[in-house]
């Protein structure tokens, strides 16, 4: 049995990251049930970056993350076009409104000019040229580097069966042995409430919602430096992607409850079917399809901070659709919590994401 300050349920971009920035200044654990750390939401991304995504309460944690990004070299450009029919007017000033007091260049172009093939009642166009592509696993990977070169200690396929808070430590049995820590971090993405539950903690209603994702072969491949499209409706995105591809997804949102979940064969064809409202392109193959979880909190942002009623036990989770885009900022915030730090993430409110929020006494 050894003994470590922070151990760190879950070794996804959350909890990689957060291991990256404590490590320097404290023992750290990182317990991961799979064999492979970023098996599940981690390695299941479209792997974009938009500042927009999310809203605008999302938006101070994306913006912080930037330099973070342009540092590790994770960022390649790709442009993000919204685009609306005539009836999303009120949906397109909206969104051009909620990110009027920030500086993400969002300019109104006519979608027909960027995409080639663009149905005619796609008549409404916004860009958002700082949208870009991200290297998910190139990110993680240094993440975990970093982590380790400083110390943290990686254990997979340690799956956390029980936590206990006793003198002051958590007694933690995990399927790789048991361990001893002074504060438990909840990095467990779908999982979050189940582990806060195993410590003992009530938990938030973290609920997982399955998103579905489709690499296409399409008989008009998409033109050199085409940029992201999303509808303003929030139907569908698609993207191109190295040698011709495109991914595609329905921007589905089924709750369910937390498990390796595969793509449903009608959400595909959902998709396919959206895809093809959009632009006038055959679609002739679907490569690859593949599903993953994005868990939220009842009010869609997530949570950072010490439970307020079992010490000792620290929540991260509920990142949603933007869990990578923002995990720099998101690490860099939970560190300062965890290490009793006063400096946080520029244009951050650390009690935006707090688990006080939702008050002392749930049930
Ligand atoms: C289809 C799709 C597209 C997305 N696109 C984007 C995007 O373009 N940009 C973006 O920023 N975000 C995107 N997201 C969201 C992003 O993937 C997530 O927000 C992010 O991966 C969450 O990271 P995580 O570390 O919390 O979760 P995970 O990667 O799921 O990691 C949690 C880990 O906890 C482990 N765990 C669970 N229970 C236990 C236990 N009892 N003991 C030990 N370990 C445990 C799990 O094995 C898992 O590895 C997308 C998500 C999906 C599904």
């Amino acid at each position: 049995m050894s003994g470590q300050d922070v151990a760190i349920v879950g070794a996804g971009i959350v909890g990689a990251t957060l291991a990256a920035a404590l490590a320097p200044h404290a023992r750290v654990l990182l317990l991961e049930a799979e064999d492979q750390p970023g098996y599940h939401s981690t390695g299941r991304s479209a792997a974009f970056w938009s500042e927009t995504y999310g809203g605008p309460a999302i938006q101070p944690l994306t913006s912080a993350s930037a330099a973070a990004f342009a540092t590790g070299g994770w960022l390649e450009p790709l442009g993000s076009l919204h685009i609306g029919r005539a009836e999303d007017e009120g949906r397109i000033d909206a969104f051009i409104a909620a990110f009027a007091g920030t500086a993400i260049p969002l300019r109104r172009v006519d979608p027909a000019a960027l995409v080639p093939g663009l149905r005619p009642d796609w008549v409404h166009g916004v860009l958002e040229p700082s949208c870009a592509y991200i290297d998910v696993g190139g990110m993680h990977g240094a993440a975990l580097a970093t982590a380790k070169r400083n110390g943290a200690a990686l254990a997979t396929g340690a799956r956390l069966e029980a936590a206990e808070r006793r003198e002051g430590r958590w007694r933690i049995t995990t399927t790789a042995g048991e361990f001893v820590a002074d504060v438990l971090v909840d990095a467990a993405g779908a999982w979050a409430d189940a582990v806060a539950v195993l410590a003992g903690v009530r938990p938030l209603g973290i609920q997982p919602y399955r998103r579905t994702m489709a690499q296409l072969r399409t008989e008009r491949a998409a033109p050199e430096g085409m940029a992201h499209v999303a509808d303003i409706a929030g139907r569908f995105y698609f993207k191109p992607e190295a040698g011709g591809k495109l991914w595609l997804s329905p921007h589905d949102e089924t709750p369910v409850d937390p498990h390796d979940v595969a793509p449903e064969e009608l959400d595909v064809a959902i998709a396919i079917d959206r895809f093809e409202g959009v632009v006038d392109w055959r679609v002739t193959a679907v490569e690859r399809r593949w599903a993953g979880l994005r868990s939220f909190a009842p009010d869609r942002l997530p949570v950072y901070g010490f439970d307020p009623q079992v010490p000792g036990f620290f929540w991260a989770a509920g990142q949603g659709g933007f869990g990578i885009q923002t995990a720099p900022a998101a690490a860099e915030l939970a560190a300062a919590l965890l290490l009793g730090r006063g400096e946080m993430p520029a244009g951050v409110d650390p009690a935006r994401y707090s688990p006080t929020r939702f008050g002392v006494s749930r049930s």
